[in-house]
């Protein structure tokens, strides 16, 4: 195709060869509508669709996001409350949401089936261009907000998907942090408010201005569709012009982003964040200075930006992030640089702190970027941040994301503002002016001219206050209470009436007919039999060596595991120490930020941690592992094995200053991830009430937390029975006689790997320990752990092995049908929580999970009568077929070479064979309405062991109190 082409109403304006994805970029107009199209042709089968509309919001109702949600919830073709539910429990996608973005809106869905491809699109663009959502007020009620009342006597709430959403992802203070942020430099502009909505004000969003958000932004005008992989391009074109483009004309929209305007002088604001009403409030404060940094059209600054957060912010030896560390300004910190907008942002944050610290926080932040600007950039720490950065573009590993879709995300950083959409997927131009900036003083310049010269800077400091969530919770009942008080009876009586009709709405299923509209693929369509997962097992000086050999890229993965059951069990929270600190110290050959920037030179990363392995089958079964995992070009395996030898056997844990600050960082880290990890940790926790290898990782949660705070309680006393024990350790962990090896690389470079490993063997301990028993009291418990959540993660569990029942293929089916038909229904649409998980694993545990959920004890009603649900399922062929085609979907997800690996290996650990797999999946193709039914008993048995672990807000817990054993702050 030539440029100037005309072709089913597009016209191609450019066409160009871009070798860093090995692509041809094809960029068309349609002539009548003005939709924009950007085609990013090669051979990937796993391809990707998107259209995105620029949704600058004007207020923090979180309109555009709530409109999101909404055009999912029925469409013209696809009259049914929820397509977008229906295409996920029987479609092949490799990926299906939308999200929602400061200034943009965007609908991406992926598959490596054609005739799913083609499915999921036109479900999408039915959605966007003709929703529901405009004509049926039930979809705003449901998914933004609405007023709920059971009854005339009953008080007024609020209630709604996004809503509830709004009020967990608001809870962590980082996120509160990085919108106050935003409030405070773009006071003019779309990106001072909070495009996801404040929970605050989303009430004031009606369905007039909602509907208007469609009207004015949802036009194929202001469209950016994106199409990519290895698909005919002109049969996408024909379509797409005949069923949707061509019955539009070009109109002008009026989403253009304004620029805010320069500050002269930096500004102040405070503001402060809920924490729990029993929390003390000392050293939680959190203090940021903030710039507005150029244009992310600016390719070039933006790719040495990121290069320069990272080296002076993000890395052990980074300069900016250590000078702040000494001056004891807080306890960790942490850095933003925001370049998915017009105008992108960079932050340096110090948190855990106090407020009068403001002024050292500013001097030093201003002191160490003039050193650094003046005497320059230490350059062997900016190799090192370079290095990485190019390691990561090279591997472009995004795991499970399919990489079009990260294409799709990264085009927008130009498109969306007009520059070329392909420009952001070019990097090696780019890449070399940042090695060659090393030699101009590049970097340098860059902070002249962004951070120490640039004014439109603001200083923004986030106090916890512990009466804010109460006082929040008492103004909004009162508005509440105000708002009834003021209505009349034939008012109240009205909404009654339409909650009523919301929650029968809700609870009527969709018509056979309406469902019939989603196309699915048909069983014919999926493979029967199991991919292969390939490991040959070599040998290497008596070592076991697991190798996966995949095409990588030219790179090697290196997992080292070794068998950590040697370690007595009362020395297991220094084992998770261990695993937290090696890495990070200084060795005999080097200080700490040097390891680091030998890391970075030499590596992609080494991570260090410890893993708990159960056998299929096995509840009681637990294999201990420390795990070292390290990336490496395969050239530089040798320099990678024999840091890793350092690092392993050289370590040094006498540094009491850095052993300090590291253990501050790691507890800070984990009060700041609390939110964001509460459903694993419930998870964690109700699988240690059952097995053992839950209580091995369970231990290296909270109990590992106080165990941080009470070492740095009384730290020189602690520092040297670490030290003691350590040395203890050491050996019993770091020996060859331990040791299993799992590698992934390109079975013609296996070669390279040898010589080295044997040296790093070499430097092993080779004295033989007995391995430990470890023993926990494992029992039923019902805990409730508290905090200033607005929402709850409830999890209830137990393990069907103990019970008597046996693993098999109908429970993956039976989860899928959880979680996106009943528990669906119960808990997200009726419930508004965010949505609920569950999860069958080999060993025999069973757990159901909320998250961001506004309930408990009514989550655990909805829990408990699952069984009920199960017994009376009852589902037609197509439905039945629809679940186990939404379940293979996940069992095949494409892999990277990197995951291929990790997933071997982690079947060789957990004992799972080829064997294994083809049965679950036959037993998943198999799966009958009888089969489902089948589980009831097994269901109803886990239930009954009334085993729960609730993470939410103090009141809502002990509101709940009669449920538990026992409650107790989650910190
Ligand atoms: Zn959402």
């Amino acid at each position: 195709m030539d440029i100037h082409t005309k072709v089913h109403g597009f016209t191609l304006q450019r066409k160009t060869f871009i070798r860093e994805t090995d692509s041809t970029a094809y960029l068309f107009t349609h002539e009548k509508s003005g939709a924009r199209l950007f085609f990013l042709e090669n051979d990937d089968d796993n391809k990707v669709f998107s259209i995105a509309f620029r949704t600058p919001p004007i207020d923090d109702t979180g309109v555009a996001h709530i409109v999101e949600h909404s055009v999912l919830c029925g469409s013209r073709k696809y009259p049914l409350k929820e397509p977008f539910v229906e295409l996920v429990k029987g479609s092949l996608n490799t990926f299906l949401n939308a999200m929602t973005y400061p200034d943009k809106t965007m609908y991406p869905v992926a598959s490596r089936n054609d005739k799913d491809f083609q499915n999921l699109m036109d479900v999408y663009l039915d959605a966007v261009f003709y929703p529901n959502m405009k004509r049926d007020p039930h979809i705003l009620m449901q998914e933004g907000w609405h007023y709920e009342i059971g009854n005339a006597d009953s008080p007024l709430t609020y209630s709604g998907v996004v809503y509830n959403e709004m009020k967990g992802a608001l809870s962590s203070p980082d996120d509160i942090l990085e919108s106050r942020i935003m409030t405070s430099l773009y006071p003019d502009t779309t990106y001072g408010y909070e495009s996801g909505g404040d929970p605050e004000a989303i009430p004031n969003l009606t369905q007039a201005m909602f509907a208007s958000f469609h009207d004015r932004y949802y036009h194929p005008s202001n469209s950016y569709i994106y199409l990519y992989g290895d698909l005919d391009i002109e049969e996408k074109l024909a379509y797409l012009d005949a069923e949707y483009l061509s019955h539009f004309d070009r109109i002008p929209v009026p989403s253009h982003i304004k620029e805010q305007k320069p500050f002269a002088v930096m500004k102040r604001s405070r503001s402060s964040y809920p924490i729990g009403a029993e929390e003390s409030v000392r050293e939680k404060t959190f203090l940021s200075m903030n710039w507005i940094v150029g244009k992310s059209l600016d390719l070039k600054d933006m790719m040495g930006l990121e290069i320069l957060e990272h080296a002076i912010l993000r890395t052990q030896a980074a300069p900016l992030r250590k000078a702040l560390l000494r001056a004891k300004i807080g306890k960790d910190v942490d850095s933003i640089f925001e370049n998915d907008i017009l105008q992108p942002f960079f932050s340096i944050i110090v948190n855990n702190t106090e407020e009068n610290c403001v002024d050292a926080f500013c001097e030093t932040v201003e002191k160490t970027l003039a050193t650094l600007a003046e005497k320059g950039l230490d350059r062997t720490l900016m190799k090192a941040s370079i290095n990485l950065f190019e390691f990561r573009l090279r591997e472009a590993d995004f795991g499970s994301a399919p990489r079009g879709l990260v294409y799709a995300i990264r085009v927008m950083k130009s498109w969306l503002y007009d520059g070329d959409p392909e420009a952001p997927l070019y990097y090696e131009d780019a890449l070399q002016q940042m090695k060659d900036g090393l030699e101009t003083g590049y970097f340098e310049e860059l902070i002249r001219r962004y951070l120490l010269d640039n004014t439109h800077r603001t200083l923004v400091v986030l106090r916890p206050d512990a009466e804010l969530a109460v006082r929040r919770e008492a103004r909004q009942a009162e508005i509440l209470a105000n708002k009834k008080a003021a209505m009349s009876k034939a008012e109240i009586a009205a909404y009654v009436e339409e909650t009523r009709a919301l929650k029968t709405r809700q609870q009527t299923p969709d018509s056979e007919e309406a469902l019939n509209t989603i196309p699915i693929l048909s069983l014919k369509d999926i493979r029967r039999k199991a991919y292969d997962l390939p490991l040959e097992e070599r040998e290497i000086d008596t070592v076991k060596v697991l190798l996966s050999n995949v095409e990588t890229n030219g790179i090697a993965y290196v997992n080292l595991f070794f068998d950590a059951q040697t370690v007595p069990q009362d020395k297991l929270l220094y084992l998770y120490l261990l695993s937290d600190l090696i890495g990070s110290v200084d060795t005999e050959v080097r200080g700490y930020a040097d390891v680091a920037n030998q890391q970075n030179l030499v590596t992609g990363g080494i991570r260090f941690d410890l893993a708990g392995f159960s056998r299929k089958g096995k509840p009681d079964s637990l294999a201990p592992k420390f795990c070292v995992r390290m990336k490496v070009l395969t050239k530089k395996l040798s320099d990678g094995l024999a840091l890793v030898e350092e690092l392993l056997t050289k370590s040094r844990f006498t540094d009491e200053k850095r052993i300090r600050e590291r253990i501050e960082q790691e507890a800070t880290s984990i009060e700041l991830s609390l939110q964001r990890s509460a459903n694993q940790i419930i998870a964690t926790r109700i699988s240690s009430y059952f097995t053992r290898v839950g209580a091995y990782s369970s231990t290296g949660e909270l109990p590992f937390y106080h165990f941080l705070k009470d070492f740095q309680a009384n730290f020189a006393e602690n520092h040297a029975k670490m030290q003691r024990i350590f040395a203890e350790l050491l050996p019993l962990v770091f020996n060859r006689n331990n040791l299993l090896v799992g590698l992934t690389i390109d079975g013609k470079d296996y070669g390279a790997f040898e010589a080295p490993f044997e040296k790093l063997l070499s430097a092993l301990s080779e004295e033989k320990f007995p391995a430990q028993m470890y023993t926990w009291d494992l029992a039923a418990k019902s805990e409730g752990l508290t905090s200033s959540s607005r929402v709850q993660y409830v999890g209830k569990g137990a393990n069907f092995i103990r019970l008597g029942y046996e693993y098999s293929g109908s429970m993956l089916v039976l989860s899928t049908l959880l979680r996106y038909d009943y528990f669906w229904t119960k808990i997200r649409v009726q419930g508004g929580a965010y949505g609920a998980f569950t999860n069958f694993n080999r060993n025999g545990m069973l757990f159901f999970g909320s998250y961001r959920d506004p309930h408990l004890t009514q989550t655990i009603d909805v829990f408990n009568a699952t069984g009920d649900y199960v017994r009376r399922f009852d589902a037609t062929k197509r439905e039945m077929d629809k679940f186990i085609i939404g379940t293979m979907s996940s069992l095949d997800a494409p892999m990277t070479p990197k995951m291929k690996g990790e997933t071997a290996m982690g079947c060789y650990l957990h004992g799972v064979t080829f064997d294994d797999r083809q049965k679950t999946r036959d037993e998943v193709l198999a799966t009958r309405q009888e089969d489902i039914r089948a589980l009831a008993p097994l269901v109803d048995s886990c239930m009954q062991e009334n085993a729960l672990c609730v993470f939410g807000g103090e009141e809502k817990i002990h509101a709940a109190r009669g449920v538990f054993d026992m409650v107790k702050p989650a910190l």
